[in-house]
């Protein structure tokens, strides 16, 4: 018969489903092709000293009474996993020729911020900020479900919110006129979505960017110990996490999903599992591709029809004898632009390859806990990360490995010479330890097809009401990732959970 619940992956969505099912009571079981669970989210060694998380650099939705913490309250873990707080007057440094913004969690701090930058525009700025704090307000109200007469009361934001669902961010910042250096700077976490401005749905954007001013995380004991915690409830659950175990076949009777075949990736031996339900945190697309698109409804065809997310370039550093803070890094992440036009250079960077004027996020893990064993001590930790092409880091890697390296090597510098020209000025003579992740490593490590980063593409198209969701129109099958629920952190701990009470009734939030 099988386990109660066979799930295809053990990404964050997977894992807290998983867990949540398990201490309810019911059998579990995950099959994972990677050797660590976690997916985006895992954690790898380098040597005997050197631990990164694969993705993760900072979360939102973690503060008391937030959707991670009720999660993990239901979870009993609650005491255990805990967050540090980014700082609060600043939790992402932006910072391009000229200028400089710290973004606070404040919302009057960060207008009077940008009018004191732009003196010359205070109205377009209000106007915008306004647009932004209505449209967070509508779709709360949106999304919760409210009774009618909630959403009457609301009906101003509700409709500002609407009134939204096609637009871009750049759309919005076109309707405001707000100058163009204003644009970049609020735009300039940009790697959090891999999309230009021009692109990315302004849905997106508000929703991470207000939830990062309610409060920006990191955990305590490092990302590690989340993914962790979540193995652990599902082990003492006697649920089970099998690793090397790359499903390439699902079993169906009739219209339902009875089991995969996988193949464990030591012996090359095939194996059958069972279940009652199939979960697939896999990405829904390459798995209705195995299945067969014709199994599908139109309408569930049509959801699962969606571009993936860009790629990216990651490079993991560590850094020895010196002290960061000295030189402007703290409890915060600087977006570094080296031009003012954020859609030219994303463009540059990721149509054209060219990283002569990277855009690039920097972050420094090791000021936001005291917990140091994920580095030798006295190092510090520093990641860079920007976009990157599929297509074209692929195409290298299998005709030219070396123009492959060069390439990788290039991109480093570019970034490198820029922390150089504004942050630090011997950065490389301090550099311990450093290793690069192209799109291809994406795929090779994390499984996500094109190396993408956030699952489907988050532009107004597949962010708003054509969205997959966990239904897939087979019988006790559903897809539980970040492309059928939401990204991030944050937004996978939702989508688990929510599948959790959706099949349970049992309320987690
Ligand atoms: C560069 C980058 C930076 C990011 N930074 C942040 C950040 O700072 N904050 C934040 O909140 N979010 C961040 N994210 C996003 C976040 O990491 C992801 O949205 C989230 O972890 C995705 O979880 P998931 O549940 O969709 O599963 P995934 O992470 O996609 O996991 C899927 C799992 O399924 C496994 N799998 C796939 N195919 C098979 C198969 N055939 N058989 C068996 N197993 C299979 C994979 O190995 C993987 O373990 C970042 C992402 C990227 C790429």
């Amino acid at each position: 018969m099988g386990t109660d619940y066979l799930i295809v992956g053990s990404g964050l969505s997977a894992l807290v489903f998983g867990a949540l099912m398990a201490k309810a009571g019911k059998q579990v079981l995950i099959l994972e092709a990677h050797e660590y669970p976690g997916g985006f989210g895992h954690t790898f060694s380098m040597g005997k000293y050197h631990r990164f998380n694969a993705q993760l650099h900072y979360v939102w939705n973690c503060g008391e009474g937030q959707t991670v913490n009720r999660i993990l309250r239901k979870l009993e873990l609650e005491k255990d996993v805990t967050f540090e707080p980014f700082d609060r007057n600043g939790f992402d440094h932006m910072r391009m020729p000229g200028y400089a913004l710290d973004i606070p969690a404040d919302s009057q701090q960060l207008s009077d911020r940008l009018c004191q930058l732009f003196p010359g525009h205070m109205k377009q700025i209000a106007g915008f900020l306004r647009e932004v704090e209505r449209t967070a307000s509508g779709l709360g109200v949106l999304s919760s479900h409210q009774p009618f007469n909630e959403v009457f009361g609301h009906v101003g934001d509700t409709l500002s919110s609407l009134r939204n669902l096609n637009c871009t961010l750049q759309d919005v910042f076109d309707r405001h006129g707000l100058p163009l250096e204003a644009q970049t700077l609020l735009a300039l976490q940009w790697p959090d979505f891999m999309l230009p401005p021009d692109q990315l749905a302004f849905y997106s954007w508000v929703l991470l960017f207000t939830g990062y001013q309610e409060g920006a995380w990191y955990p305590t004991k490092h990302f590690e110990h989340v993914v962790d915690s979540l193995v652990t409830t599902i082990k003492s659950a006697d649920g089970e996490i099998m690793y090397g175990q790359q499903v390439d076949k699902f079993v169906l009777a009739g219209n339902r999903v009875v089991g995969v075949e996988a193949c464990d990736l030591q012996t090359g031996e095939s194996i059958r599992y069972e279940g009652s339900h199939t979960i697939c945190n896999m990405d829904p697309q390459k798995a209705a591709g195995i299945i067969g698109l014709e199994k599908f409804s139109s309408g569930i065809r049509k959801r699962l029809d969606y571009p993936y997310s860009y790629s990216n370039f990651i490079a993991y550093c560590t850094v020895k004898d010196i002290d960061l803070e000295e030189y402007g890094f703290g409890r915060w992440n600087i977006f570094h632009a080296s031009s003012s036009d954020l859609n030219a250079a994303i463009n540059k960077m990721y149509v054209h390859h060219d990283y002569s004027e990277p855009s690039f996020a920097i972050s420094t893990p090791g000021f936001l806990t005291d917990d140091i064993s994920d580095r030798p001590q006295g190092q510090q930790i520093v990641e860079l990360l920007t976009i990157a092409d599929y297509d074209y880091f692929k195409q290298l890697k299998e005709t030219d490995g070396k123009a492959y390296k060069r390439k990788k090597k290039e991109i480093l510098n570019a970034m490198l010479d820029q922390i150089e020209a504004n942050y630090v000025p011997d950065f490389r003579a301090h550099i311990a330890f450093k290793i690069t992740g192209s799109p291809t490593t994406n795929e090779d490590y994390c499984w996500c097809p094109r190396g993408n980063s956030y699952g489907s593409s988050m532009t107004p198209a597949y962010f708003g009401l054509g969205r997959l969701t966990h239904q897939s129109s087979l019988e006790n099958f559903h897809f539980c990732n970040a492309s059928s629920g939401y990204p991030g952190f944050a937004g996978t701990f939702w989508t688990g959970a929510k599948l959790y009470q959706t099949l349970t009734d049992d309320k987690v939030f």
